[in-house]
C-alpha cells in the first residue's frame, strides 16, 4: 500500500511542449532515474513506457496524457505527459487545469515553436508556474542563448538561465550549475544515472562567473532578500538563491531556464531537482472556486485536508476491460469506498479501487486527500469535468472548457450490428474526449464524427478498429461551417391552424443583429414592452428562437454570432399556445435570416510552415492556391518559416503535398483560430461539397 506523503512535498506537474521537443524522451529518463523503470524506452524504437497505447507507439507521438507518480529526493512527483499536437489540445487544456506547475520543454535548435507558444499562453491563463528546459543541446545548430532569447521575444517572458551548457551541438558534454558554481558530468556508462559534481574547468570559469552574476542580478531585481545580500557585495548562499528562484517562479515574474540533451542522458536530474525546489506544492496554489448547486452561491475550497472533500474528474480513459477515471482532489480527504456525490448528476457514487498510476499500471491507494491525483474504476455515468464531493457539502467546481469542433468526417458502419456498437463506442470515446462530437443527420441518416483536426479523427477511427475490432467506412474530412447574418433586420410571422375545435394562432415579432465573435452561440434578449407578453410564456419563446438558431439556418449550419431580440408575441388563449408560439417563432426566425442576409462562415487556423530556403517559392505558391493569408516569413540558418492564417478546409492533404515539394524536409503546424466568411463565389461550391458526395 502506498503511504500518504505530507502535502508540501507533493508536486503535480505536467511536461508540455511543441511536438517532438522531447517530452516523452525526457519523461522516460525521469522514470529511470527515479527508479520507476529499469530500462529507458526510446520513442524512436516504439518502446517508450509512457506511450503505452499501440497507436502512440506506432506513430511515435503521445496522444493521451498518461499520469505517473515518482519519488525524487523526498518529493512525490505526479507527472502528466501531455501531447504536443494541436489536434489534441483538449488533453493539454485539462492537464493544465489540474496541475500546479509545469516543465516546458524546448528544442535547443528551434527555440520557441508555435505549439509551445499556444501552451505557454494556456499556462498563463491557468496561472501555472513554470520551469523551462532547453533540450536537444546536442543537435547541430543548438543554441542556449538563442533559445533564451526566443523565450523573451516570442513569449514575452523573463527567462533566467540557472545553468550554462559546456559546449553546444557535437561539443555539448556537461553543464555548469550557476547556483552552486559546480560542473555536472553525467556518466555515460551508467546512462547518465551517476552525476559527478566537480570543480568548473579553468576554461569555463570566467564565463560561468559572469553568467552567475547576470542570474543574481535578475533575481535580485525581483526578490528583495537576495538584493540586500547581493548589493552588499557578499556571495549569497545557495539556499538563498534557491529561495529567490522559487519565489520568482511561484509569482510568475520570471522562469528559470535549464538545459540538456535527454537523448544523451545529460541534464535530466537537475530538472527533477528544479521541480521539487521551485514548483508549487498543492498548498501553494489558490483555493479552487465552485458553486453550491442548490443556491448558485460561489464558494472557495482551500487545499486543506480537514476541509470538506471535493475532486475534479479530469480524464476518462475508455478501455476494453473497464474505463479508468482520473481525479484531482482539491480539498479534504476520503477513504476508499466512502459515499460521494456527483454534483452534476446529483447521484451518489462510491470510489472503489483507487490507484496511483504508473503509466498503464496501478498501485492501490486507500485514501485520497487534497492535492492527490489518482485513477479509479467504476464511475458509471461520470464524464470529464464532473465534480465529486462530500454529499453533506455539495460544490460544483468550474468545469473544463473545450473549444468547438472544426473538422467532421462521415462514418458508416457495415452492418446493423456494427451500427449499435459504433454508437456505444463513440459514446464512450466522447466521455473520454469532450472535443469529439457525434451526430446523425435526421434527414439523410448520415452519421458525422467531428473533432479538432484530421489527425484527431484518424486516430479515433484507428483506435476503434485496433482496440475494439470495429471497422467503419469513413468519408473525406470536412470542416464544420457556421452561419451568421450580414446586417440587422426585423420580421414578424403569424401561425394559424385549426386542430379539432381549437383554433391555434400566434404571432411573433423579433429582430436579429450580428455580434462578435461570429462563432459565438446565438443570444437572446427580451425587448417586449413590460407586461405585454405574459412572463410564463417568455422562456418557451426564447427556447424556440434559440433552438431555431442551433438547428440550422438557411444553409443548414448552426446560426452563430447573432443577438435575437423579441419585440412582441400574441396568441389565442384556446388550445396550446406554446405550440402555436413555437411555430410562429421558427417562421419568424427564418424570415429574419432572409431579410438580414445569411453569411456562411468557415473555420480558419493559424499556420506555420517551415521549409528549406530553396523551396520557399513553391511553398508560398501552394499556400496562395489554398487561400492562405501569409503574414510574415522569417529566415533561419537553414530554413524559412512562413506564418499566416488559412481556411482549415484548404489544408486537408497538405502534408503530402508539402512533403513531396520539399523532399520530406518541410513541416507545418495548424491550429484552430476563428471563423470567417466563405467568399461569395465559393459558397455554392462549399455547400455542394458538404452535401454532394
Ligand atoms: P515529444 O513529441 O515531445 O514527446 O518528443 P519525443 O520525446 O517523442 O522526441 C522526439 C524525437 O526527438 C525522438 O526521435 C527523440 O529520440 C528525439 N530526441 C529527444 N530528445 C533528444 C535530444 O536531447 N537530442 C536529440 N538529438 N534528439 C532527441
Ligand atoms: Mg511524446
Amino acid at each position: 500500500m502506498a503511504p500518504t506523503i505530507p502535502r508540501h512535498l507533493v508536486r503535480n506537474v505536467g511536461i508540455v511542449a511543441h511536438i517532438d521537443a522531447g517530452k516523452t524522451t525526457t519523461s522516460e529518463r525521469f522514470l529511470y532515474y527515479a527508479g520507476r523503470s529499469h530500462r529507458i524506452g526510446e520513442v524512436h524504437d516504439g518502446e517508450a513506457i509512457l506511450d503505452f497505447r499501440a497507436d502512440e507507439r506506432e506513430r511515435g507521438i503521445t496522444i493521451s496524457a498518461a499520469a505517473t507518480t515518482l519519488a525524487w529526493n523526498g518529493y512525490q512527483i505526479n507527472l502528466i505527459d501531455t501531447p504536443g499536437h494541436v489536434d489534441f489540445t483538449a488533453e493539454v487544456e485539462r492537464a493544465l487545469r489540474v496541475l500546479d506547475g509545469a516543465v516546458v520543454v524546448f528544442d535547443g535548435v528551434e527555440g520557441v515553436e508555435p505549439q509551445s507558444e499556444t501552451v505557454w499562453h494556456q499556462a498563463d491563463r491557468y496561472e501555472v508556474p513554470r520551469v523551462a528546459f532547453v533540450n536537444k543541446m546536442d543537435r547541430v545548430g543548438a543554441s542556449f542563448d538563442g533559445s533564451v532569447r526566443s523565450i523573451r521575444e516570442r513569449l514575452g517572458a523573463v527567462g533566467i538561465p540557472i545553468q550554462l551548457p559546456d559546449g553546444e551541438a557535437e561539443a555539448f558534454r556537461g553543464i555548469v550549475d550557476l547556483v552552486t558554481l559546480e560542473y555536472l558530468r553525467f556518466e555515460p556508462a551508467s546512462l547518465g544515472k551517476e552525476v559527478v559534481r566537480a570543480a568548473i574547468p579553468e576554461a569555463l570559469r570566467a564565463r560561468a562567473e559572469a553568467c552567475r552574476e547576470s542570474m543574481l542580478e535578475a533575481l535580485a531585481e525581483r526578490f528583495d532578500p537576495l538584493a540586500e545580500v547581493w548589493l552588499d557585495g557578499s556571495a549569497p548562499a545557495p539556499d538563498l538563491v534557491h529561495r529567490a528562484i522559487r519565489e520568482v517562479t511561484l509569482r510568475r515574474t520570471a522562469v528559470p531556464v535549464l538545459c540538456g540533451a535527454a537523448l544523451r542522458n545529460i541534464g535530466i536530474q537537475p530538472v527533477l531537482d528544479a521541480v521539487g525546489r521551485y514548483l508549487p506544492s498543492p498548498l501553494d496554489v489558490p483555493a479552487v472556486r465552485g458553486t453550491v448547486p442548490s443556491t448558485g452561491a460561489v464558494e472557495q475550497r482551500a487545499p486543506e485536508v480537514d476541509a470538506p472533500f471535493c475532486a475534479l474528474l479530469f480524464k476518462v480513459v475508455a478501455n476494453p476491460a473497464a474505463d479508468l477515471f482520473y481525479l484531482r482532489a482539491y480539498s479534504g480527504a476520503m477513504e476508499s469506498g466512502a459515499r460521494l456525490l456527483n454534483a452534476r448528476t446529483g447521484k451518489g457514487v462510491r470510489l472503489r479501487r483507487m490507484m496511483r498510476m504508473h503509466a498503464d499500471r496501478g498501485e492501490a491507494v486507500e485514501r485520497l486527500q487534497a492535492g492527490d491525483i489518482v485513477a479509479a474504476a467504476g464511475l458509471a455515468d461520470a464524464v470529464t469535468g464532473d465534480t465529486l464531493c462530500d454529499p453533506e457539502h455539495p460544490i460544483l467546481l468550474e468545469t473544463i472548457r473545450f473549444p468547438d469542433t472544426v473538422v467532421s468526417i462521415a462514418v458508416e458502419p457495415r452492418t446493423t450490428a456494427d451500427r449499435d456498437r459504433l454508437w456505444e463506442l463513440l459514446d464512450r470515446f466522447r466521455r473520454e474526449d469532450p472535443t469529439l462530437d457525434f451526430k446523425t443527420d435526421p434527414e439523410t441518416g448520415q452519421s458525422l464524427l467531428s473533432g479538432m483536426g484530421e489527425l484527431h479523427l484518424e486516430v479515433v477511427l484507428q483506435r476503434m478498429q485496433r482496440d475494439f475490432g470495429l471497422h467503419v467506412l469513413a468519408g473525406k474530412p470536412r470542416v464544420s461551417y457556421r452561419e451568421t447574418v450580414a446586417a440587422a433586420a426585423r420580421a414578424a410571422s403569424e401561425y394559424s391552424r385549426k386542430i379539432g375545435d381549437d383554433q391555434l394562432w400566434a404571432r411573433v415579432e423579433a429582430g436579429i443583429a450580428p455580434t462578435v465573435p461570429a462563432a459565438a452561440p446565438a443570444e437572446f434578449v427580451d425587448a417586449t414592452a413590460r407586461g405585454r407578453v405574459p412572463g410564463a410564456y417568455l422562456p418557451a419563446i426564447r427556447e424556440s428562437l434559440l433552438n431555431a438558431a442551433a438547428g440550422g439556418g438557411l444553409y443548414g449550419y448552426p446560426v452563430t454570432g447573432v443577438l435575437v431580440s423579441l419585440h412582441d408575441a400574441q396568441f389565442a388563449d384556446a388550445g396550446q399556445p406554446e405550440i402555436a408560439l413555437n411555430s410562429a417563432a421558427s417562421m419568424t426566425f427564418r424570415e429574419l435570416l432572409m431579410r438580414a442576409g445569411p453569411i456562411v462562415l468557415e473555420p480558419y487556423g493559424r499556420l506555420e510552415v517551415r521549409v528549406p530556403e530553396d523551396c520557399l517559392g513553391g511553398a508560398v505558391k501552394t499556400l496562395h492556391h489554398r487561400r492562405a493569408l501569409v503574414e510574415d516569413t522569417a529566415y533561419h540558418r537553414d530554413a524559412v518559416t512562413i506564418r499566416g492564417v488559412v481556411p482549415i478546409a484548404e489544408m486537408f492533404g497538405f502534408l503530402t503535398v508539402l512533403r513531396s515539394q520539399t523532399q520530406g524536409r518541410g513541416t507545418f503546424s495548424l491550429e484552430p483560430l476563428d471563423f470567417r466568411p466563405v467568399p461569395e463565389n465559393l459558397v455554392a461550391q462549399q455547400h455542394h461539397r458538404l452535401y454532394g458526395d
